[in-house]
């Protein structure tokens, strides 16, 4: 069920998410500084505005490209089984490629699409997410850059959605029902 009564407590400011994405632009630089081209490749949705933000800051040959992994639909909960529902449009055979993620939370979406693209054969595959709970982790996966480690709370803003409403907030806040209405 869809919820309406709640409001949104900052948990992330705009100014720390860019300093953040700056000095992680920094470590990406330095791991891809021989690269002839880098694909930089965001999962949709919750990443697009994080992979703005973040190729902007790299000059490096950058290619953008996106993939679609079933995810928490207009809920609340993790679905365990993840499904590829859009595939990248270019090939990676043989590239070196960035996954961008927004947030991991139980592991299991990011594990699955590194297997699958994995087994195109990029010559080198990283992961980035914004956001991590290691608290709700189950299965062992870690991604390569963290922008921050945050609580088991429900969050929102800067691309990140609750039931498709709320990812042009250019923070990141946390959801707190209220109760009312
Ligand atoms: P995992 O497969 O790691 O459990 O789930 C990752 C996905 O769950 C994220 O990409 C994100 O779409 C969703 N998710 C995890 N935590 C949150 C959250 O706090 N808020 C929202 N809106 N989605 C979340
Ligand atoms: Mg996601
Ligand atoms: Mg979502």
């Amino acid at each position: 069920m869809v919820r309406t009564d709640y409001v949104i407590d900052e948990m992330i400011s705009a100014k720390a998410i860019a300093a953040r994405i700056e000095a992680l632009s920094h470590l990406i630089k330095a791991e891809f500084s021989d690269t002839s081209k880098l694909v930089v490749v965001g999962l949709l949705r919750g990443s697009f505005v994080f992979i703005a933000d973040l190729v902007r800051e790299l000059d490096l040959p950058v290619e953008v490209d996106f993939l679609e992994a079933s995810s928490y639909g207009d809920g609340m909960t993790s679905s365990r089984e993840v499904r590829i529902l859009k595939d990248l449009r270019g090939e990676i055979s043989g590239r070196d490629v960035l996954v961008v993620e927004d947030i991991v939370d139980t592991g299991h979406t990011l594990a699955r699409v590194s297997e699958y693209l994995g087994t195109r054969t990029p010559a080198r595959l990283r992961t980035i997410a914004l956001l991590d709970k290691p608290a709700r982790r189950e299965v062992d996966f870690k991604a390569d850059w963290i922008g921050f480690e945050i609580p088991d709370e429900f969050v929102v803003g800067y691309g990140i959605d609750y039931a498709q409403r709320n990812r042009n907030l250019p923070f990141i806040g946390k959801v707190r029902f209220t109760g009312e209405g």
